[in-house]
């Protein structure tokens, strides 16, 4: 169906849900919502998802084993530094076997110890071995392979741009499109949003080129508060090959699991003394020791010694190939690493089922911030959400679709959006916004941010540039409102945790974002 804006026509279809994104939290959500009956359109701007990059695994609490819901909960409150929300993880917790055991029937299959027995790995922050895998460390290829099998007769739009989130103040209406053929609308009283992350803020990063924020400045543009954005985990061990921007390979916190410790290029400890945990201790921690001794030290990076791990090539394949792609062996030579941009524990506020302020919106993943994560997220606790959040909003929105008019948006009146240009805007970030901040830095990157120039959005680029721009704003204002240093957030002018501050603080779109009309459609 077609129709016309100021003489240009534009696309239309209809659904009954429209899930954003193929990630975990996508595909889950899509499929609950289709078994459901549901007429579901899912949209993706391009193929890659950090889901399919996943390494370490899923935490999940096995039943009949020596672990329980209430040391999970116990860990991850701890890795929270005091913002989880304590009935969040509960609830998401608790519900993980169930969902693992449902993306099984759907065709998952993880590594095992013996025939029957899943192999359990540790990981940072962890007390218990509790963290299922596949193919070594290729979890989040599994994962993929299972839910793009699973979901194979959906109906998928790929190099389909989500633009805006239509709505009529109060509900949901559609969704804003760009694909090969122009601007387009796809009506639907429910819409699930699970665009993932964030990490291309930085300018190296652990993520896919895909994670640009675009989900926070969706919801940020409908007026949909967002919040926990300062605390932006990085990843302790991103590998250090002399290139410092795009994509980087990960090293799973894995490796650190089964006995490799982190060293400077002297051979010294570098989280001897820091924590009881030692290597590995939360993520933050060790983020911290290694941006500490990077700066004592002036050396570039810090180094990963795994020679001591026996039959590592056959437990790490995805990390060896990457490693060897870089000229290192890693059963020779320790493997050099810096900290690098990962994970956004923050986002679209959201409850444990999806649920938005507005009524329709759901999110899931990455982009969701249920509370299960506070001030740090516990390694392997996000594909772990991504499942059981997926999985309930899929069932909340082909509920409210039942029960809801069929969704009529209309095409949005043309708003001009800012940016910077990309590479300044990651500079920016990477200097004043990365593992330590201080007041100092972040009013410079507020200030660079505030230099954002008008931008008509032709490309993908350009709609990620101003998504880019909108969400550093975002992460800028809540790292300078938070003066303390709690979970990822780290202020090296407030080095301490305030106890008064141990609150999340949800705030409504950055006003600088949006400009007046200027040319239609
Ligand atoms: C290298 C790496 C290793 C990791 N290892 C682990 C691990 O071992 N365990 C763990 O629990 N977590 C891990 N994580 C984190 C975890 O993989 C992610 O948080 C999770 O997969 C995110 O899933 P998602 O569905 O929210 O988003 P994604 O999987 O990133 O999917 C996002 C989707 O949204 C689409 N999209 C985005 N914007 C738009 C738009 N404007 N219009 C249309 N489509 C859009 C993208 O095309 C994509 O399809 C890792 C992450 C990385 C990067």
């Amino acid at each position: 169906m077609t129709a016309s804006c100021g003489g240009r026509g534009f696309w239309q279809q209809r659904a009954d849900v429209v899930v954003i994104g193929t990630g975990v939290a996508g595909l889950v959500s899509a499929l609950a919502a289709h078994r459901r009956g549901r007429k579901v359109v899912v949209l993706s701007k391009i193929g890659d998802t950090a889901t399919f990059y996943a390494q370490g695994g899923i935490a999940v609490v096995l039943p009949d084993t020596e672990d329980s819901i209430e040391a999970h909960v116990a860990d991850t409150l701890a890795a929270g530094a005091g913002l989880c929300d304590p009935d969040a993880v509960r609830s998401i917790v608790a519900d993980g076997y169930r969902a693992v055991a449902e993306l099984v029937d759907d065709g998952a299959r993880f590594d095992e110890a013996a025939p029957g027995q899943w192999a359990l790995t540790r990981e940072g922050g962890h007390s218990r071995r509790r963290i299922i895998h596949a193919g070594g460390d290729a979890t989040g290829a599994e994962v993929q392979r299972a839910l793009d099998h699973a979901a194979a007769r959906l109906d998928i739009r790929r190099h389909h741009v989500a633009l805006e989130l239509l709505h009529d103040g109060g509900s949901v209406t559609g969704v804003l499109v760009r694909n090969g053929d122009g601007l387009g609308i796809v009506h639907a009283p429910s819409v699930v949003l699970a665009t993932g992350g964030l990490g291309h803020l930085y300018a190296a990063t652990t993520n896919p080129e895909g994670s640009t924020g675009d989900g926070v400045a969706l919801a940020a543009w409908a007026g949909l508060p967002v919040s926990d954005l300062e605390f932006i985990q990085f990843h302790p061990t991103m590998l250090f090959d002399g290139h410092a921007s795009g994509r980087r390979p990960l090293i799973t916190e894995a490796v650190r699991g089964e006995g490799a410790v982190l060293i400077d290029a002297q051979g010294n400890s570098v989280t001897e003394g820091i924590h009881p945990m030692g290597d590995l201790a939360p993520r933050d921690v060790v983020a911290a020791a290694i941006d500490a001794r990077m700066q004592a030290t002036g050396d570039p990076c810090v180094y990963l010694d795994a020679r001591r791990i026996d039959g590592f090539a056959r437990r790490f394949p995805t990390v060896t190939a990457a490693c060897r792609a870089a000229g290192i062996d890693p059963t020779r030579q320790p493997i050099p690493v810096v900290p690098g941009a990962h994970y956004s524990c923050g986002g679209v506020v959201t409850d444990v089922h999806g649920r938005t302020e507005m009524a329709g919106l759901f999110t899931a993943g990455e982009v969701a911030r249920t509370g299960m994560h506070g001030a740090n997220r516990l390694a392997s606790n996000s594909l772990l959400e991504g499942l059981v959040v997926g999985g309930r909003a899929g069932k909340a929105a082909a509920a409210h679709a039942v029960n809801s008019a069929p969704g009529r948006a209309t095409m949005p009146e043309p708003a001009v959006r800012l940016a910077l240009p990309r590479a300044d805007l990651q500079r920016a970030m990477t200097r004043y916004a990365s593992v330590v901040r201080d007041g100092e830095g972040l009013q410079l990157l507020t200030t660079e941010l505030d230099s954002a120039t008008p931008r008509a959005l032709r490309s993908r680029a350009d709609f990620e540039d101003v998504a880019l721009t909108t969400t550093a704003a975002a992460v800028a204002a809540a790292a300078l409102a938070r003066t303390e240093s709690r979970g990822c957030h780290h202020r090296s002018d407030f080095p301490d945790t305030d106890p008064a501050q141990a609150f999340s603080a949800p705030r409504v779109r950055e006003a600088h974002s949006l400009m007046p009309a200027a040319a239609c459609c």
